[in-house]
């Protein structure tokens, strides 16, 4: 039966308020995306989430179709909730998602009210939670009204089976009509989660930021590493058990000469900080403190141990920073 380190909140995580609401997130979070699901070991999920929360982390990000299979995610965390969390429930930020496709038929995807509804029932169960802390629409869906999604995830927190609500992949004008939508039922939203990292500031030009700061909301930035990109690891050539090497989500291909040679550059950047390359890109994300949370993935206990030395290292100086832009630009 595992116990949690006595340590936990010793300050090696750091814990910022989000947007204008009372929740603290840790600054570091663990998404449950890739390697929890039925196809990986069990025990080292185990372990990965176990040394996350020894860490201070207190967040940990799933979503219904995570897997695979779709949903075996949420089914292994809620194995590994009951067995040895349980005790630890109100030490824990839950989230989950609805939004891409999920089961067969019309009502398994997008964002309907029938969707929404019916999903976070199957999510509540598959991780025998009675709640979820945090529940989102995972992407905008421009055939569904956005009042019917808004509503839907309205309600969801009144029935008490969500504590706040969260939009994903929304740009800064769909951010500002779900937060006014959500606001007329008297629900605040709570963040926006969307893809951040040295390589991909659209959210940036969108002044996606400056809108979530504005509507009172946080940030929370996932594939930060550009889904391990940002790291040495490929520097010579595509390792074994790397998420390159299966070619799906990260393909092969974006691994080009010129990359290799951009992410050369940054790692020099970051020896000189005295930091790896996929601390400093994880340093990044979280400078200035507009981002509140960084969202990681990892395949082992030690990347986790690795990724949350950064909250001792956020500064960046303006010639750092500079540099990076010259380089990534
Ligand atoms: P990252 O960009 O951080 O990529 C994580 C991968 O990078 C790991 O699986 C590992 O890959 C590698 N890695 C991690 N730490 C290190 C390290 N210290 N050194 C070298 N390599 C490292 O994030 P993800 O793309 O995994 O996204 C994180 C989370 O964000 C997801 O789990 C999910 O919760 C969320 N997300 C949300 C989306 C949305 O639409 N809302 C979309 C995508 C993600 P390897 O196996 O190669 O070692």
């Amino acid at each position: 039966m595992y116990k949690a380190e006595d340590s936990r909140y010793d300050g090696r995580m750091e814990y910022l308020r989000c947007g204008r609401s009372g929740i603290m997130m840790p600054r570091v979070a663990l998404g449950l995306w890739h390697n929890f699901g039925s196809v990986d070991d069990f025990e080292n999920q185990k372990k990965m989430i176990f040394k996350a929360f020894d860490l201070g982390i207190t967040h940990f990000d799933l979503a219904n179709n995570y897997g695979p299979a779709a949903g075996s995610a949420e089914e292994n965390f809620g194995r590994i909730m009951q067995s040895d969390l349980k005790s630890y429930r109100d030490e824990l930020l839950v989230s989950t998602k609805a939004g891409y496709d999920m089961w067969p038929g019309p009502y398994g995807d997008h964002g309907s009210r029938k969707y929404l509804m019916a999903s976070i029932d199957q999510s509540l169960a598959r991780m025998h939670l009675e709640y979820v802390d945090i529940f989102y629409h995972h992407r905008p869906d421009p055939d569904t009204p956005l009042e019917e999604t808004m509503d839907a995830l309205s309600d969801i927190i009144k029935q008490g089976k969500a504590l706040y609500a969260g939009i994903s992949n929304y740009n800064s004008l769909q951010t500002k009509a779900a937060a006014a939508l959500l606001a007329r039922n008297g629900t605040p939203l709570l963040i926006n989660q969307f893809r951040y990292n040295m390589f991909d500031r659209w959210s940036e030009k969108d002044g996606l930021q400056d809108t979530l700061t504005a509507v009172g909301a946080g940030a929370i930035t996932f594939s930060p590493l550009a889904q391990g990109l940002l790291s040495e690891k490929y520097l010579n050539g595509i390792p074994e058990n790397s998420r390159a090497a299966r070619n799906h989500f990260l393909k092969k291909d974006a691994i080009t000469p010129d990359v290799i040679a951009k992410v050369k550059k940054l790692d020099g950047i970051a020896r000189a900080r005295g930091q790896t390359l996929s601390e400093m890109a994880l340093s990044w994300n979280l400078r200035g403190n507009k981002v509140t949370t960084v969202l990681i993935g990892a395949h082992n206990p030690e990347q986790i141990e690795e990724n949350v030395k950064i909250v001792q290292h956020l500064a960046f100086t303006q010639e750092e920073l500079s540099a990076i832009d010259a380089i990534v630009r």
